[in-house]
């Protein structure tokens, strides 16, 4: 059966990169009836922290990405690699490498010299360990084959191919007893049955070396899968200005975790020309074959049209308690709190037809919706201000007619405008823009008839009391 992993280290937060490379293990696994386990690569004790391994767990609870079986803490496993080092040691497949600081220095001091990429120069490799000097702790080096290739497989870049003699004898322990990132991957990878290693192409020089150890311990090889970086839209390596965010930015950024896991499968593979896949299509078409050998270029457009598309199918209260999760992120700068009260829910409610048609996040929907939570007196925006300055006279006697009103609704309300405009001898915008300026302090709104009708008489009244002097 098929077992992939998602192996992060927790040295900050779960990038999008991260999230992708999750998404096409957790497809793949499903995809395969398999199983998705969760590494934490936390043997980096300098750099990784309780808050980053947090901020993975939730980004991946966030996109829906679940895991089976309890999360591996690399760290915790430190004896186990020590034990395969050591097992290595015994058996002639490694040695102990006493070459000191400035020995190492001086190899790459000749190396930069002679202009070529430094490779320690396997001095320890045949030495009797008599010779030793009392004084150095040794590591513990592979003994790398020396002649011939090491080739990796692999499912998206084909096979590739190293000469053994470029490659040089990799550290497995350090000489504090410390397993390298390179052992702990290969064991953890191992012992935890792993046969499908899908993981971003900055790890493909590592996967020939890793190599090397599996075949030294004479363990099976995993299938391998590199997938090509991420760049930005001008094809750049992915960075900040790129959209190089954490997760969880996404997520306070106002894009629903379904449009997101939506855009990510398409970021890299493709099936067909198709860009909306539910879950349980993606899980039916996904494959290694159609990931593409070059790196997908990240494209924010393209991501809120996915993320537009989504919240206009979602049903009314859903985007409405959509937006309430990130108001503590997202709601002091406009004035509100942690929750909505319950009348100004019901009125989002109310309004959300209207107001999803347009937005393309749910921040966007929620400054949509400005006119809903504006505190009276409205401030009003310039271009409103003008036009209310302007239109102000038009709208004289028309409060009147508006409270006499029996029932309040967008038709009723609608109609009383028009007669109003009609009596004057105006047109309707020449009514409605001032009405709508007045109301919800901008110069563009959703439709007036609604937003009156959502707002009710009474404070509909009471915003044109404010305004009209
Ligand atoms: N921990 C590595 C990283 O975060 C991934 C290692 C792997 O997938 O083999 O880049």
């Amino acid at each position: 059966t098929v077992v992939t992993r998602f192996a992060p280290s927790p040295t900050g937060f779960l990038h999008i990169g991260g999230g992708r490379t999750a998404l096409f293990n957790w497809l793949y696994a499903k995809r395969h009836g398999g199983k998705m386990l969760l590494r934490i690569e936390d043997t980096d004790r300098e750099r990784s922290t309780d808050a980053a391994i947090e901020a993975i767990l939730d980004g991946l609870k966030w996109l829906g990405l679940d895991w089976d079986g309890d999360v591996v803490y690399q760290f915790a496993r430190a004896a186990r690699h020590r034990e395969v080092a050591e097992t290595l040691l015994a058996q002639g497949r490694a040695y102990y490498c006493y070459a000191t600081q400035q020995e190492l220095e001086e190899m790459r001091e000749l190396a930069r010299k002679e202009g070529r990429p430094s490779r320690y120069d396997g001095r320890w490799r045949d030495r009797d360990p008599s010779e030793a000097p009392k004084d150095v702790k040794p590591v513990i080096r592979l003994k790398a084959p020396t002649e011939g290739e090491t080739v990796v497989e692999d499912e998206v870049q084909g096979r590739v191919v190293w000469q053994n003699k470029d490659l040089d004898d990799l550290v497995l322990l350090r000489s504090d007893g410390t397993p390298t990132y390179m052992l702990a991957v290969v064991v953890d990878d191992h012992d935890m049955g792993v046969t499908h290693v899908i993981r971003g192409d900055d790890h493909l020089t590592n996967a020939a070396r890793q190599t090397q150890i599996y075949q030294a311990m004479g363990w099976d090889v995993p299938k391998m899968a590199h997938i090509p970086l991420i760049h930005g839209s001008d094809g750049a390596k992915l960075s900040k200005r790129h959209g190089a965010l954490g997760v969880e930015a996404y997520r306070a950024l106002g894009y629903l975790p379904v449009a997101l896991r939506n855009y990510l499968v398409r970021l890299g593979w493709s099936h067909g020309d198709q860009e909306i896949f539910s879950t349980q299509e993606m899980i039916d078409a996904f494959d290694l074959k159609n990931i593409g050998r070059s790196p997908a270029r990240f494209d924010f457009a393209k991501l809120e049209n996915i993320n537009g598309h989504y919240m206009r199918q979602s049903k009314d209260e859903d985007l409405v308690n959509a937006i309430e999760a990130i108001l503590p992120e997202i709601g002091a700068e406009r004035g509100l709190g942690p929750t909505f009260s319950p009348e100004l829910r019901e009125k989002l409610t109310a309004a959300m037809p209207g107001l999803k048609e347009r937005a393309k996040t749910l921040v966007e929907l929620l400054d949509s919706a400005y006119y809903l939570y504006a505190q009276r007196p409205l401030k009003l925006e310039e271009k409103a201000a003008t036009l209310l300055g302007e239109g102000q006279p038009r709208l004289a006697g028309i409060t009147d007619k508006l409270r006499g009103l029996n029932e309040w609704n967008a038709q009723s309300v609608e109609a009383v405008v028009r007669e109003h405009a009609e009596a004057i001898g105006a047109k309707l915008g020449q009514v409605a823009q001032p009405l709508r300026a007045a109301l919800t302090g901008r110069a563009t709104s959703p439709g007036l008839f609604d937003v009156m009708a959502v707002l009710g008489r009474d404070e509909t009244l009471l915003r044109l009391q404010d305004q009209l002097k």
